[in-house]
């Protein structure tokens, strides 16, 4: 679903991304794993025309997207759920919910969406009146999952989704992904700092060192990856 041939992004004279070269295929959960400053968020910013990059190549369904703005990505079925969550704090739970549907007119199509959210963060429900700045981090981030999910993307990219959490509900989060992947068939690119939790959920992954990516494979194959094991695993 998505490639990326040699990407090279900067901020002025620094080169964040080295010829970052990854495939997301259809329907996969890809965990993208390293440390502070490694590229990560970065990778997911060119991908979403946020930090375009300055060479290289991101294909999205065969079609070259890198030379895209922003708006032009999200209408193509990209949405990205940034770090720090990022809700509208003064907005209802609702309404964030709403405003990820911006792009849609299926009115059939967004109940059926808001119906299947509801049903699997029960809590936003719950609290479908109350301002968003008002709930806990976990459920901020639900909120922020559930309101890119209101786009109905083809592709979701998630930036550390279990940042600042308590570990249950980092839990409960990946949890959620999974589920996600599992009944809407979703393509999710997950950037975890939180590497054994994401390589237990996703079905490949990338370990990113210095802009570069320094390993991939299956996301069992990183499990059991011994280098990986030591740098990231804590084993
Ligand atoms: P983290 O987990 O801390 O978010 P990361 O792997 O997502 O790390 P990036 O945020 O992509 O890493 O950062 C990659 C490199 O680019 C780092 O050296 C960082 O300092 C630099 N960088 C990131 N954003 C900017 C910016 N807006 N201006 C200048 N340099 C930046």
């Amino acid at each position: 679903m998505l490639e990326l041939k040699d990407i090279r992004t900067c901020y002025g004279n620094i080169m964040a991304l080295k010829d970052v070269t990854l495939s997301v295929p259809a329907g996969e959960i890809v965990a993208l794993i390293g440390a502070n400053g490694a590229g990560k968020t970065t990778t997911l910013m060119s991908i979403s025309g946020i930090v375009p990059p300055r060479s290289g190549e991101i294909l999205f369904l065969g079609q070259p997207i890198q030379t895209l703005g922003p708006d032009e990505i999200v209408s193509l079925g990209i949405s990205q759920v940034p770090e720090g969550r990022r809700i509208f704090p003064k907005l209802t739970v609702a309404e964030n919910l709403d405003m990820g549907a911006f792009l849609r007119s299926d009115q059939a199509g967004i109940k059926s969406d808001l119906d299947y959210i509801y049903g699997l963060f029960p809590i936003l429900a719950q609290r479908r009146y109350q301002q968003g700045g008002t709930l806990s981090g976990g459920e901020q981030q639900m909120l922020a999952i559930a309101r890119a999910l209101m786009a109905r993307p083809r592709l979701l990219l998630l930036d550390e989704p279990s940042l600042g959490l308590a570990p249950l509900f980092v839990k409960l989060i990946l949890t959620m992904i999974r589920k996600i992947s599992d009944e809407q068939g979703t393509t999710i690119l997950l950037v975890e700092q939180n590497a054994n939790m994401a390589l237990k959920i996703a079905h490949r992954g990338y370990v990113m060192e210095n802009g570069r990516i320094a390993f991939s494979g299956t996301a069992r194959s990183l499990l059991n990856n011994e280098s990986v094991k030591s740098a990231y695993l804590g084993i």
